[in-house]
């Protein structure tokens, strides 16, 4: 055996289907009774598979140094990402914001879903590249060599050995962090997972503001380095959520674990220049006096937003704009500017969409994921301690990853400008 891969999800198949089409002997396991189940859920079951950002914009998309994976994002590109997919027959669409989407071409397939038949043409696609498919094999011993044991007590050989089993977020699916524990008796340093991609519990009591959506926000986190996300907003019972919110969550999850005060502070009018906005105000007051400041503030936000605004910086809503002092205007601007959220909690990782923590980028070299420390061990996909934020980039790295791992192994990595997708070399 050439190459074992263990984990039949993302990662897992795209390593497997590769390394099948190289020529070398692959063994696929999978603890679970069925490959993919994860891949079946992804994008609403409609599955957003890669994204059009060019690498090195994507690379920002990333939690890490936008260096460490540049590399592996310029040789897998979405359009080679999208090759891969079209030699499995299947075609894609995009969508205005760059987000990539399976197109499905038949009746059966049209009625299982788009994720579903990305998964359906994975499986079939390793099937046909002549490698072995093991499911209901839940590994549960790694030793060098490489020596594979099941938890069943069946064991398996290899030369080389993928690690691609998945982060712990969606347990039910299989992902229930299994790779921490493997590499656990080889001491390679792993961190543990936490909630990337989840929605955050703030101290405040919002829940008078359940079910209020604002399409534009620009959401900022007291973690250095972070870049200020724009997206939607939404306020869910407890919890606040939305695209803007979702895409800082793992630095939030990721702090929280370390014991650390996070605070997230919302700009509800993100495209409106402040000075602007004192301008006019200061003319509204002058022109409508008797304006109250809950109807103004109504212009920017939904009516219980204006009012819990008005509540946190100490200003009545039924005032008007005639009783206003500058400061308080000064306030009530810095309020739609920068409502201010202490986070408390992240949602668990049972229901965040990804987990960060796993293995330590230090013990892989990126460019080959290969263990720096161990010939012949690799590492694909969410088991690295490494998320995005959402638009397809999650699933763009572990299609990636696995490719690179089935790459490296056949030793055809710096041979690829000869490779076409479907031959073998
Ligand atoms: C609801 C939801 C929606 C999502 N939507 C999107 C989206 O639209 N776009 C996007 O980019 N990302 C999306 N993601 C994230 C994306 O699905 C993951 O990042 C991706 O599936 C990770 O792939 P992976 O192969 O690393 O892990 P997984 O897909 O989790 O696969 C790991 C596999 O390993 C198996 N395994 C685990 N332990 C063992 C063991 N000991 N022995 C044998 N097998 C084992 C598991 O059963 C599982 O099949 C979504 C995630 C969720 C939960």
């Amino acid at each position: 055996m050439d190459l074992i891969v263990v984990g039949g999800g993302a990662a897992g198949l795209a390593c497997a289907v590769e390394g099948g089409r190289l020529g070398l002997k692959v063994l696929l396991l999978e603890k679970t009774d069925r490959c993919g189940n994860k891949i079946a859920l992804t994008g609403g079951r409609k599955c957003n598979f890669t994204h059009t950002d060019l690498p090195r914009e994507m690379a920002k998309r990333f939690d890490c140094a936008p260096e460490l994976i540049l590399p592996i994002l310029r040789r897998f590109s979405y359009q080679t990402i999208i090759n891969f997919f079209s030699c499995l027959g299947i075609n894609h669409r995009v969508d205005d914001d760059g987000c990539v989407w399976p197109v499905v071409p038949g009746r059966e397939e049209r009625k299982a879903g788009p994720a579903s038949m990305v998964r359906d043409r994975l499986v079939a696609a390793a099937l046909a590249a002549g490698v072995e498919i093991r499911t209901r094999a839940k590994v549960k011993r790694i030793e060098p060599g490489w020596r594979v044991v099941l938890e069943k007590g069946e064991e398996f050989q290899a030369d080389n050995l993928c690690l691609a089993t998945g982060g712990a977020s969606y347990p039910q699916t299989g992902s229930t962090g299994d790779g921490v524990l493997l590499v656990r008796t080889l001491g390679i340093k792993t961190t543990p997972f936490f909630p990337a991609l989840a929605a955050l519990r703030p101290e405040e009591d919002i829940r008078s503001l359940a079910g209020i959506t604002q399409q534009l926000v620009e959401v900022r986190i007291n973690v250095t380095g972070v870049r200020p996300q724009r997206g939607n907003f939404i306020f869910a019972h407890e919890y606040i959520s939305g695209s803007a919110v979702m895409n800082i969550s793992g630095f939030a999850g990721r702090a929280l674990q370390e014991g650390k005060g996070v605070v997230v502070t919302v700009d509800w009018v993100p495209e409106k220049d402040k000075e602007n906005l004192r301008l006019e105000w200061l003319r509204l007051q002058q022109e409508r006096p008797l304006l109250q400041v809950n109807t103004l503030l109504r212009r920017y936000v939904a009516r219980r937003v204006a009012e819990f605004l008005c509540e946190q910086v100490g200003v009545p809503g039924v005032h008007r704009l005639t009783v206003l002092s500058k400061a308080e205007i000064e306030r009530l601007i810095d309020g739609l500017r920068g409502t201010r959220f202490d986070i408390v909690g992240i949602e668990p990782l049972a229901r965040a969409t990804v987990s960060g923590g796993g293995v330590c980028l230090e013990e892989v070299d990126m460019t080959t994921m290969a263990a720096r420390r161990f010939s012949g061990l690799f590492f694909a996909g969410e088991v690295l301690d490494i998320w995005a934020e959402s638009g397809g980039y999650n699933l763009h790295f572990a299609w990636a990853s696995g490719l690179t791992v089935a790459r490296t192994v056949a030793g055809v990595l710096e041979k690829r400008k000869g490779l076409t997708y479907g031959k073998k070399m």
